[in-house]
């Protein structure tokens, strides 16, 4: 009883308060919950709940109604036994239980106990049973589950986004704890910016990179470490905070190889913090684009997919990773779009920039901004990227750069160092063998990522058999076909020299070479381009393979600017419709038909003006 009979105290318990925060003897104020034969159950607080006997009982009880209850006993398995009390005049005091919170990265060790948690609520996903609720806070992310009723969505007051404090026990389900709700309060917007805070500060350090050095030594690859340090912190903090990531990619050897060394530094971190065992299928998606650039039909279909996850799923709008691609000025409506949904964008990428894009972007990696050129490929950038996401995932990937070195044919001194690297199991000949089977497994993948074909053919699925066996079979395959689009091909072109000395090699692709089949027009005027250079040993070459709307240009010893180009014949030539791009000296232009002849006639002058290399 309470000691002071002229003062009786009746205490409020918080919900945050346990059964071990209960004293007998207390007087406290409940909630009628419900009946039963034997007496009327009264909740506490949210998640204590005790029995008044129906001899204890002083008057007549009605669900939800308040009443003052003194405890007489608790029993060993937890059952509080309630006696209510009538008082005419009483004084309440709430019971602040400052039970620390539980950290989610801590769950496990919490199995079977009752546990309050301060998190963010990522993802809240309607099940036909239970609502789950994806928590996040700074060391981990693990579900919750509410129950009302079976499809019905519990604590509907909460919403994707919220800084919630939730009570509840923690049960193994599977392979993974979860929370099982019994309160969950959305924090006042006053608590929550403390929360939130301290969940900020929090993340960004535990995203923050490790110190590691390069695999090779590069000079630009320094200048550029701390915007890669940058994108690794960003795609590490959208892991821990369960952010979906697109990651769109140039669908030729280079871009697929960076992307999938992100890919797998991505998805050995979600399995590594917490996620559910499925959630990289989530929360990860890769894309090659067909165009050299981030085109409207991309980011259409991506929009798409995000806000029908979004509605759907209650995932959070995911982050756009784009990769051999995203510098330049044609990435930018899209990127207009993908802002309009607020989806943040972040560039790695080896293209010569258009400076007008950053202000798109979260983070643009690009050795042009540091003086470096497109021999460090977007291959050696993400797999750079990818070691700092998640340094365990090193071993597996170290041989990618090699591959996207000679698959771009990169004449960087970072290339060789890179084959050094990894010359004991992948030799050149062996990485450009990969490289081509992927540009030609690519051109039948269309749009489709090709996962785990693409993995088999990066010798990443333990299975090297296999892997060297679909290899060498797609390699002879494109080696045909090359040699058959070379055969056709050759009798066609037509050589001149130019002022500048450089030798210029045409041919309508459209007209002389096989349609819709493998090499396609770029990949045509690229092998010509390899041939005829082998032929004029150490001489300079441009060749253009054109067709009705487009040229694809490459180049060798010519001083050019492809861009610069693009923009002068834009402004010369007002109805042909021009625009394209690329690198400084390989690219490719697109035109209307019926300006074929001007656009190429003031391209060829224009290439004519520039000075060839000096030997
Ligand atoms: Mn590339």
């Amino acid at each position: 009883m309470s000691t002071d009979d002229n003062n009786k105290t009746v205490y409020v318990l918080e919900d945050t308060c346990s059964v071990s925060d209960v004293l007998p003897g207390r007087m406290y104020k409940g909630t009628v919950q419900g009946f039963a034969a034997f007496g009327t159950f009264v909740y506490l607080n949210a998640n204590i709940k005790g029995l008044i006997h129906k001899t204890k009982a002083l008057t007549i009880h009605k669900e939800n109604k308040p009443i003052i209850v003194l405890v007489s006993n608790i029993r060993n398995n937890g059952n509080i036994d309630l006696e209510e009390v009538v008082l005419a005049d009483y004084s309440l005091q709430p019971i602040h239980c400052k039970r620390r919170t539980v950290l989610l990265g801590d769950l496990k060790t919490k199995v079977g106990r009752r546990v309050v948690v301060e998190c963010e609520i990522a993802q809240i996903k309607q099940t036909s049973g239970p609502t789950i609720f994806t928590l996040v806070d700074a060391t981990g992310t693990e579900n919750a589950a509410g129950f009302i009723e079976a499809g019905k969505r519990a604590f509907p007051e909460a919403n994707q986004g919220d800084i919630v404090r939730i009570t509840g026990e923690v049960m193994q389900r599977g392979g993974q704890v979860q929370i099982e709700i019994d309160t969950l309060k959305v924090l006042s917007q006053e608590e929550a910016d403390e929360v939130k805070k301290r969940l900020d500060e929090a993340l960004n350090e535990r995203a923050e990179p490790v110190d590691i050095p390069f695999l090779i030594e590069s000079e630009v690859l320094e200048r550029l470490r701390p915007e890669i340090r940058k994108i690794a912190r960003l795609i590490r903090r959208a892991v821990f905070t369960a952010q979906p990531i697109l990651l769109r990619h140039h669908a030729d050897a280079d871009g697929v190889c960076s992307a999938v060394a992100i890919e797998q530094a991505v998805i050995g971190l979600i399995n590594d913090s917490g996620g559910d065992y499925d959630s990289d299928y989530f929360l990860f998606k890769r894309s090659p684009s067909k165009a050299p650039f981030y085109e409207i039909e991309d980011v259409v279909r991506d929009l798409d997919y995000a806000t029908r996850d979004n509605a759907r799923f209650g995932q959070k709008m995911p982050m756009i990773l784009l990769t051999d691609n995203g510098s330049t000025e044609e990435d930018i409506p899209s990127m207009r779009f993908a802002r309009t949904y607020g989806m943040p964008i972040i560039v790695f990428d080896h293209h010569h920039p258009d400076e007008i894009v950053d202000q798109y972007l979260e983070a643009h990696v690009n050795p042009y901004h540091v003086d470096g050129d497109y021999g460090i490929t977007a291959g050696m950038l993400g797999t750079e990227i990818a070691r700092l996401i998640h340094p365990p995932v090193e071993e597996k990937i170290r041989h990618i750069p090699a591959i996207a070195g000679v698959g771009d044919r990169s004449e960087a001194p970072e290339r060789y160092q890179y084959l050094e690297l990894v010359k004991n199991e992948f030799d050149e000949e062996t990485c450009k063998k990969i490289a081509l089977a992927i540009d030609y497994l690519q051109f039948y993948l269309r749009f489709n990522d090709g996962r785990e074909l693409v993995r088999d053919l990066l010798f990443l699925n333990d299975n090297n058999a296999r892997s060297q066996q679909l290899m060498d079979l797609l390699v002879e395959e494109a080696n045909l076909m090359i040699d058959e689009q070379m055969r056709t091909c050759f009798p066609h072109l037509e050589r001149s020299v130019l002022p500048n000395g450089a030798h210029l090699i045409q041919i309508d692709v459209e007209i002389h070479a096989h349609k819709f089949t493998f090499p396609p027009p770029g990949k045509t005027s690229g092998e010509i381009h390899d041939r005829i250079c082998k032929e004029y040993q150490g001489g300079a070459v441009v060749t253009l393979g054109y067709g009705p709307d487009f040229i694809v240009l490459r180049s060798k010893g010519v001083l050019m600017n492809i861009p610069q180009m693009v923009r002068e014949l834009r402004d010369e030539l007002p109805g042909a419709g021009v625009n394209g791009g690329g690198h400084l000296v390989v690219g490719s232009i697109k035109f209307v038909e019926g300006m074929r002849n001007e656009v190429l006639v003031n391209l060829v002058k224009k290439i004519a003006e520039f000075a060839l290399e000096s030997q």
